[in-house]
């Protein structure tokens, strides 16, 4: 139902709620409070005098309005509170005086005056404030007065339906019906109501998005895949001409690989592994093998640095075998693109590298087998799903740095199959952090000049690109003059930020690579993966900025080479967190710190797709509900139970549609 129609909602408002993404009633019953403040009636006392209270009084007389000048107007009248009478003032509230008629109960807060018995009131509300009342607060819809959101939400709530529960979850759990939930969610009369509501609310959010996940599964493990003809002897003679001897673990996700792409079953496998471990070399062994077999595969990167430097170790690996390996960016010109649309569908290319260009509607391969996701967070379940959804059922390959600790990865992908990475490449050591105060900086740019000497080179990463006048961030231009200072202008610097364009990042990029310019300093636009084996330093200011996560990554582009490499993390606080980075390299320990850091905190962050972030639950609180409803949502999946119920039948269908 739409929200036009609903009481109190005029014009204005709308706009409003439509700039904020509600459309619907659904949306406006699910905008939840997101903390509750809980108020006491003040009883008076001598003692208050000239403090601000708020009281429980009763109006005991006329209302008398003055108009003290334009737009300016006063109420007074007399009230009793606990038997006290007041004299009560209160500016600008004209329009209240029609509502305030004798014996009228209200709730005032304002400043009390005991020898004057008088009050200058700054807030009037209708009611009584109960021994103990819980009010919600929301975050403010900006150009909605915060009352009015409660108003709003109380008609939508009064014109929603709701419907109980999955029986399933109800009985077992003990949970209530929805709309007794949104009730105690939003008009809450104690402590007790929030507590179950949000029970509720959070199970079935849970239930709801573990259900996609296990139907998503049952489909999957339906799909057929290609069977594909090729021997795992011609591979191994493929992978004992790398310059590099896999590491164990790598070798194993190569063997998982292989034996999906030649079962009749479709590959759905999840490749984890720290940055620095080794995924693509994975990744472009099963490449091999697919095209081995006789099909195209293609490659997903999630920007346009990653897209090209995998291109590239692709051409220097695969094009002496006589494979035809293109890449399309979205930054190509429509003839560019049209051209390779054509050569991919009549299979002049074998392999196609790119960013989300590949998704669009016009590509169409000739016989499409195998499909490798990169940096698979960064992308949604959605955009996953895309490339099988075009009639094709090419085999799957999704590969990440693990953003989140194993157990929650493994359950929120619990819809495939996984292979890990543990091991880093042999001779690989281990990153040496420090962190440092910008008073120390000289000991670091020494460091800096050292590494300089035996021919390496360095990362320095600021969060910000311009002077920002409110905070004092650490900005590349400034950091770039303070480099060339410290340096006397004799050191090659490169300076990559997200204003450059796109023909500008890729030169500068390209510098750094072929060790033209020695630092490179840049905003967090490099992504995780770029990979310049020299570079053995990095420096990142305003280290408090970033997640422990977010650093690792960052971190991840030293130590790609047997060199030892180093890291200095700027900070002028102390931030017990940043110790964790001094103590370990180990991505999955780092991620799960990352996790207890956080705490409350939007676990995905925003960029990340609509599916994986959660109205009410935390999955970091709530993972053993997630876990409990696991296994309820498989078992409603596989016994049919849900195409009972209309709310999931709806939710499949639009896993089929829009996903
Ligand atoms: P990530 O897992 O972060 O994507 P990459 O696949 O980019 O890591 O690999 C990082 C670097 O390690 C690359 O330069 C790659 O060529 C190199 N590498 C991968 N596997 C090995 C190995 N077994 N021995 C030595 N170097 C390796
Ligand atoms: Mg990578």
């Amino acid at each position: 139902m739409n929200i036009e129609h609903l009481h109190g909602v005029g014009e204005k408002t709308l706009e409003v709620l439509y700039k904020n993404g509600i459309y619907t009633i659904l949306d406006l019953v699910n905008y939840y409070p997101y903390r509750y403040e809980i108020l006491k009636p003040d009883i008076l006392d001598p003692s208050f005098n000239d403090m601000t209270v708020t009281i429980n009084a009763v109006v005991a007389s006329e209302v008398k309005i003055s108009f003290i000048r334009k737009n300016f107007n006063a109420l007074r009248f007399y009230v009793l509170s606990n038997g006290e009478r007041l004299n009560v003032t209160i500016y600008n509230r004209g329009f209240l005086k029609r509502n305030l008629t004798l014996g009228k109960e209200i709730i005032l807060t304002g400043k009390y005056q005991a020898l004057k018995h008088s009050f200058v009131a700054s807030q009037i509300k209708f009611g009584v404030l109960r021994e103990m009342s819980i009010l919600p607060v929301y975050h403010s819809l900006n150009g909605l007065k915060k009352g009015n959101i409660s108003n709003i939400i109380k008609s939508a709530l009064d014109s929603y339906e709701g419907y109980s529960l999955l029986p399933l979850l109800e009985s077992k759990y003990n949970l209530i019906s929805k709309k007794e939930a949104l009730h105690g969610i939003h008009f809450p009369k104690c402590q007790e109501d929030v507590s179950k509501a949000s029970r509720t609310l959070i199970y079935e959010e849970l239930f709801d998005f573990m259900f996609k996940i296990e139907y998503l599964k049952s489909l999957k493990d339906n799909v057929k895949g290609i069977k594909k003809n090729v021997s795992f002897s011609d591979i191994l003679k493929f992978i004992n001409k790398l310059p590099f001897k896999l590491t164990s673990d790598q070798l194993k996700g190569v063997e998982d690989c292989f034996n999906d792409l030649v079962s009749s079953k479709k590959m759905n496998r999840l490749l984890l592994g720290d940055v620095g471990s080794g995924k693509t070399i994975v990744s472009l062994i099963i490449m091999y093998a697919n095209y081995l077999a006789g099909f195209q595969g293609a490659f997903l990167a999630p920007t346009e640095i990653l897209a090209t430097q995998h291109y590239n170790s692709f051409v220097s690996l695969l094009e002496s075998e006589g494979i035809h390996i293109k890449l399309i960016l979205g930054s190509m010109t429509k003839r560019e693109k049209d051209s390779i649309y054509k050569k991919v569908l009549n299979g002049e290319v074998d392999i196609l590298i790119g960013t989300h260009a590949i998704l669009n509607d016009k590509l169409h391969f000739k016989n499409l087998g195998f499909v490798v996701t990169d940096e698979q967070h960064r992308f949604g379940v959605s955009q996953r799903e895309l490339l099988s959804e075009k009639n094709y059922q090419p085999d799957m390959l999704f590969m990440s740095a693990t953003p989140i600790p194993r157990t929650y990865a493994l359950t929120i992908y619990g819809d495939m199959d996984t292979s890990m990475i543990k091991q880093k490449p042999s001779g690989r050591k281990d990153v040496i952090t420090s962190v440092k105060k910008e008073s120390e900086l000289k000991t670091v740019l020494l460091h800096v000049l050292d590494e300089l000497k035996s021919n390496h080179q360095v990362y320095v990463v600021a969060p910000m690109i311009d002077e920002d006048e409110e905070s004092d961030l650490q900005n590349v231009n400034i950091l770039k003059n303070k480099f060339d200072e410290a340096f006397h202008g004799l050191v090659p610097i490169g300076v990559l930020h997200g204003k450059l364009k796109k023909k500008e990042k890729e030169m500068v990029m390209d510098d750094f690579k072929n060790g033209k310019t020695k630092i490179l300093i840049s905003t967090t636009v490099i992504e995780v993966g770029v990979d310049v084996r020299d570079a053995t330093l990095m420096i990142i200011f305003n280290a408090e900025r970033f997640g422990l996560a977010t650093l690792h990554q960052l971190r991840g582009r030293v130590g790609r080479s047997d060199l030892q490499s180093y890291c200095y993390l700027i900070c002028n606080s102390d931030i017990p967190r940043l110790k964790v980075l001094e103590n370990s390299n180990d991505g999955f320990y780092i991620s799960s710190k990352d996790f207890e850091f956080r705490g409350e905190g939007d676990l995905f962050g925003k960029r990340q797709s609509g599916d994986m972030t959660f109205k009410i639950a935390n999955l970091k609180r709530d993972y053993d509900i997630l876990l409990q409803v696991k296994d309820d949502a498989k078992k409603f999946v596989l016994e049919h139970e849900y195409l009972k119920y209309e709310k999931y039948k709806e939710i499949v269908n639009k896993i089929d549609f829009t996903n």
